[in-house]
């Protein structure tokens, strides 16, 4: 067993194929996670988190964000790849590419986006929302496999279940997004909260409306299983090659700096 810190996978069926072990729930103060599997990848300790728990029962919206970031941080993890199965804008993506977005605009509206309801007051900072450092390693490795790759692109993420209308895409277009998805929010920002380090490898699985271009049911699965190879093989590498220390991400101290005052005595203090 390695003593290096676990890294975790959140993410689909297609990713769960290269996981294989031991699966557990993990009670959290928000409710019960996922069953969770455990493997060794390449050595390393490896957590596999359905995102839509295991029967894929949990529309985006419904998704117990909050347990599932509470759960991984509760068994070790530091580090988390997150998949996203997106759709396109930008229109040099086709179906199939892969994107590690830069950015997000979180366009939810439902869902509890945070862990800090209570003092202290906290304001994390998300001027890097993705950990460049995991960010730099999934397109080194996505590069060195030849696979095409994205990396100046921003998500937007929407409520959903529904997909976006015509004039939504042309506005995520217009105020820069370059792909569109329904699950990167408020995902990122709880495991930015906690101080974990997470990135996302987006996986273009069609074109936003207005833009899709005509393909046969059969391009539309040979492009999914093409592309779950291609993803789990950039992960399965990626996870073997992860720096055991933080480099220079503002990750792991996201804290430092981001509670207006340091503890609920001091709070309490300022009511008065
Ligand atoms: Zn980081």
């Amino acid at each position: 067993m390695s003593n290096k810190p676990p890294t975790a996978i959140i993410g689909g069926s297609g990713v769960k194929s290269i996981i294989k072990g031991d699966e557990k729930t993990i009670g959290t103060p928000y409710g019960p996670s996922p069953p969770i599997t455990h493997s060794l990848v390449a050595g390393r300790s490896v957590y596999f988190l359905p995102r839509h728990g295991e029967h894929h029962q949990y529309p985006p919206h419904m998704v117990n964000y909050r347990a599932n970031i509470w759960a991984l941080r509760q068994l070790g993890v530091e580090r988390i790849i997150a998949t996203n199965a997106v759709g396109g804008i930008n229109q040099e993506l086709t179906p199939g590419d892969i994107v590690i977005p830069v950015d997000i605009i979180d366009m939810t509206k439902s869902r509890k986006g945070t862990f800090y309801d209570k003092a202290p007051v906290t304001h994390i900072d998300v001027s890097q929302p993705y950990c460049p450092t995991l960010r730099r390693l999934l397109i080194d490795t996505a590069r060195m496999k030849k696979v095409n790759v994205h990396e100046n692109i921003a998500m937007a993420a929407t409520e959903g279940p529904r997909y976006e209308t015509p004039a939504e895409i042309r506005m995520l277009r217009t105020v820069g997004c370059g792909i569109v998805g329904m699950t990167g929010a408020p995902e990122a920002f709880l495991a930015r909260e906690l101080q974990l380090c997470y990135a996302s490898i987006s996986f273009v699985s069609n074109m936003a409306a207005g833009l899709q271009r005509q393909l046969s049911a059969r391009e539309v699965e040979e492009k999914g299983r093409e592309t779950s190879n291609i993803l789990n093989s950039v992960i399965v590498e990626a996870v073997a090659n992860i720096p055991e220390r933080h480099n220079d991400c503002p990750c792991s101290n996201a804290l430092v700096q981001a509670q207006l005052v340091s503890n609920a005595a001091e709070v309490e203090q300022l009511a008065r």
